[in-house]
């Protein structure tokens, strides 16, 4: 076996959305990039983390010895306390604000869940999670890990490894451009050899408009606060709640008062202890008002308090579209780009691949890889 060999695994979240769990061999490394749960028809589905003793990439999972955390959308984190819960080996690395957000959203889940085996959210938050910063250096042995901005969300962080000479980008849910809470990502620099990127638009051409479901939900919303009908939000992920009240304090709905459930006012204030800013004088605690004129709510439950209200799903994406997915591959140009994280569309229209291959100064080869099917770098002369 060759000492400095690299091989990269999807056991969830390859071409869909969904328990994202990615694994990475460096060398004598074995590494987890997310580990994310999944829903289908209203029921959690955990990544295939025994697919590597199935493969003979580990002999136990005990091997792995460090999972690295993006950010705090369920899909990428929901099952890594479950995991960790059950093997004692793994150090789990994400930012503060990442574990903060974590710790929060998971609390919820596991009790709308009601399952007795849950794993004990804040022991394993507090002694299993390491924090890194923006730019820290890690060395982990024979390969060195830094972490950088990566937009989307606050904490959101992209991973980048430098093992043999050789620098492995993970991308997480990222954004090129500042969105409403955040400044947009920061690259690390030139000369990435392997791009391992969440392109959720990768593989859809006519997904051009950014934003485009947040500001049809912002326009709902605005359309029934004008006629006198208060609206409440329903945001399954108390990250979105928290989203979606940002975009609506910047937006034409901005005049009217809004009010957050216990547990999305309990994530604005944790944000704030972190210094990330919180919300303008309009946005109130819900359990401490009497709502006499029109408003919105915003709350973690599917069902409005009493009263009349249109209910909104606060069901959005804050992904970069199929042109920016092109931009930042070109920015980066690296050899080859691994593309997870990336339903197909409806009807095959083509994908950025189609577009990076006929831009001369990109030398990227794209490749879409399957759940449960082993790369091995050296293919892509790498
Ligand atoms: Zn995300
Ligand atoms: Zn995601």
């Amino acid at each position: 076996m060759n000492k400095n060999e690299m091989k990269f695994a999807a056991l969830g979240g390859g071409q869909s959305v969904g328990a994202s769990c990615y694994y990475l061999k460096l060398g004598a490394s074995h590494i987890l990039l997310d580990c994310g749960v999944g829903i289908n028809q209203g029921m959690y589905y955990a990544p295939d983390l025994h697919f590597l003793m199935r493969e003979g990439l580990v002999e136990s999972l005990n091997q792995i010895s460090r999972v690295y955390i993006s950010h705090a959308h369920l899909d990428h984190m929901g099952h890594v306390f479950n995991y960790a819960a059950e093997f004692l080996t793994p150090t789990i690395y994400m930012t503060e604000v990442t574990r903060e957000l974590t710790g929060l959203q998971l609390k919820k889940t596991v009790k709308a869940s009601r399952n007795r085996r849950s794993p004990d959210i804040e022991y394993l938050s507090e002694k299993r999670v390491s924090c890194v910063s923006f730019r820290q250096e890690l060395p982990c042995g024979d390969y060195t890990a830094s972490f950088w901005e990566a937009g989307h969300i606050p904490g959101a962080m992209m991973t980048l490894f430098n093992f043999d000479n050789r620098r492995i980008l993970y991308t997480g849910d990222y954004s090129l451009n500042p969105t409403s809470w955040t400044s947009g990502c920061q690259l690390p620099g030139e000369n990435i050899d392997v791009l391992i990127m969440c392109g959720l638009h990768a593989r859809h051409p006519f997904v051009l408009q950014k934003n485009k479901d947040i500001d049809g939900i912002i326009r709902k919303i605005y359309n029934s606060l004008r006629i006198n009908q208060s609206v409440y939000c329903a945001a399954f992920q108390l990250s979105k709640g928290i989203e979606l009240m940002r975009r609506i304090e910047t937006s034409r709905c901005k005049d009217f008062p809004i009010y957050l459930d216990d547990r999305i006012y309990e994530v604005v204030k944790s944000m704030e202890r972190l210094n990330i800013p919180g919300p303008g004088q309009n946005v109130l605690p819900l359990s401490l008002n009497k709502r006499d004129s029109v408003h919105i709510i915003i709350g973690a439950s599917p069902y409005p308090p009493p009263g009349r209200y249109r209910v909104v799903p606060a069901d959005f994406t804050l992904h970069d579209n199929f042109n920016e997915t092109i931009s930042f591959i070109e920015k980066v140009n690296p050899k080859v780009a691994f593309i997870v994280h990336s339903p197909p569309a409806r009807y095959d229209k083509g994908t950025v691949a189609d577009v990076i291959e006929k831009n001369p100064d990109c030398q990227t080869v794209c490749v879409f890889p399957e759940t449960g099917r082993v790369y091995n770098f050296e293919n892509f002369s790498v």
